[in-house]
């Protein structure tokens, strides 16, 4: 992470800049010991982008004049763009996002009492295909950058005006959570989650930055060497059979060798009293019956964890139905019983489709994934009317 990445785009001049946004701060040092300059430099510039919102060179006014002038040539604090923001009834805020090369993606900020949830998009689309989420159903265009990433944090304290000194913390929580299996964006993921711990930048404990994962377990291995954020993993089923069908990563990773994977991760955290939260999206008929409560609760008898349970959003590309508030009452009462912390996620966003699993941004699709989708869509609806 300590290597200065190529510069960015090379379609013109402008997109040659190095885009200072999204690089970590050892990456930052690097960039100011190459020209020549003192690595505090480094510290001053994070401190103007990330604290203090600026991204206008020639208004960071402690660096020389002839360092600013230097800097606009060969270096910009670029952010990703919002294209719109709508406002929740219960207080929730979403952004479209344009990046780079014409898709958007979606960010969501969920506020809760005295805390504010950033749930953190990491590719345009996915390129995984679960069967209960709808952003799996556009396809995959491409990974997010750093910037484009750490972007959607700084966007968020902008919309609000809260780069000021005295301004409250707009984001206590981030979620990487949103479009996109982080993991599979492994470098870009890690130096924007460096930057959320970096205490130059948005100096969040590493407790309140959670990488939610599908399963991709040599990435997890290597994210453990490397980092030190909260972790969630998208479980959903309590066996290979039903797991493969709605995760279909695990046909590739078995649930023995995620969870042991997951063990790892815990094991080697300086803090040995963190877990990791499973996250279980209960789909009507599908995987919400006690006996599936069961088979969840001896599974995962040997991890330190908590399960948050998530009633399924319908959306129309899935038949799959929310399952009735007593079926995730005697869901949640089995996990209770069998000694588990568990939670069930409340519904946030619904009226602006930003709740859990409805997020979709505008994806260039790479697969033939999003037009298979359609097409059945279609068939549906003129087979109902
Ligand atoms: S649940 Fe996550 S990993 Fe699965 S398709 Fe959706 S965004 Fe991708």
């Amino acid at each position: 992470m300590d290597t200065l990445p190529a510069r960015l785009d090379s379609s013109d001049e402008r997109r040659s800049k190095v885009n200072l946004m999204g690089l970590s701060r050892q990456q930052m040092e690097v960039f100011f010991i190459e020209l020549g300059e003192k690595k505090f430099r480094a510290q001053q510039v994070l401190r103007w982008i990330h604290h203090a919102g600026v991204t206008r060179i020639d208004e960071m006014t402690n660096l020389g004049k002839s360092l600013r002038e230097q800097l606009q040539v060969i270096a910009e604090v670029r952010p990703p763009e919002i294209v719109s923001q709508q406002d929740s009834s219960d207080g929730t805020r979403k952004w479209a996002i344009r990046v780079d090369g014409g898709g958007l993606v979606e960010t969501v900020l969920i506020p809760a009492g005295r805390r504010a949830t950033l749930c953190v998009s990491s590719q345009v689309g996915c390129s995984l295909d679960c069967t209960f989420c709808s952003t799996g159903k556009q396809g995959f265009q491409r990974d997010l950058s750093a910037a484009e990433i750490i972007g959607q944090v700084w966007l968020a304290i902008k919309s609000y005006d809260a780069f000021r000194p005295d301004s409250d913390r707009v984001v206590t929580n981030v979620v990487m959570m949103g479009m996109g299996e982080p993991l599979l964006n492994f470098d870009n993921v890690v130096i924007a989650m460096d930057l959320m711990l970096e205490d130059l930048a948005y100096g969040l404990s590493k407790r309140r930055v959670t990488l939610s994962t599908s399963g991709v377990v040599p990435a997890l291995d290597r994210l453990a060497e490397v980092s030190e954020v909260s972790l969630a993993v998208s479980l959903h089923a309590p066996n290979d059979a039903l797991r493969d069908r709605l995760v279909p990563i695990n046909r590739k990773y078995p649930i023995a060798s995620l969870l042991q994977s997951c063990r790892n991760y815990m094991a080697a955290q300086s803090d040995k009293n963190r877990v990791v939260t499973i996250e279980y999206t209960l789909i009507a008929g599908v995987n919400d019956t006690p006996d599936h409560a069961v088979e969840l609760a001896e599974l995962l008898r040997e991890l330190p964890c908590k399960v948050n349970l998530i009633p399924f959003n319908p959306f129309s590309q899935s038949d799959y139905q929310r399952p009735s508030g007593s079926a995730v009452s005697r869901f949640w009462q089995v996990l209770v019983d069998a000694g588990y912390i568990v939670t069930v996620r409340t519904t946030r966003g619904d009226d602006i489709d930003a709740a859990c699993g409805q997020l979709v941004g505008q994806v260039v699709d790479r697969t033939r994934r999003s037009g298979r989708y359609r097409a059945n869509t279609e068939k549906r609806v003129i087979a109902a009317g």
